[in-house]
């Protein structure tokens, strides 16, 4: 089997990773109820609303 020569300098490997950090962590989107934008498969802090049903109770403050 073919091994790599050299291990990957600690440039390389942290390069690569911080790719994959950008790509996993913004999973947001729009909240249907308030235009919020709240991470996905969440109950929106600014409305309580999940799935079109109210789960929390939030103080609306307009
Ligand atoms: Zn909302």
């Amino acid at each position: 089997m073919a091994v790599p020569k050299r291990k990957p300098s600690k440039a390389r490997s942290r390069r690569r990773e911080a790719i994959n950090m950008r790509l996993e962590s913004p999973a947001l989107t729009e909240c249907p109820t308030c235009g919020n934008k709240v991470a996905r498969h969440q109950v929106c802090p600014k409305c309580g609303f999940y799935k079109g049903k109210q789960y929390i109770d939030v103080e609306e403050m307009a």
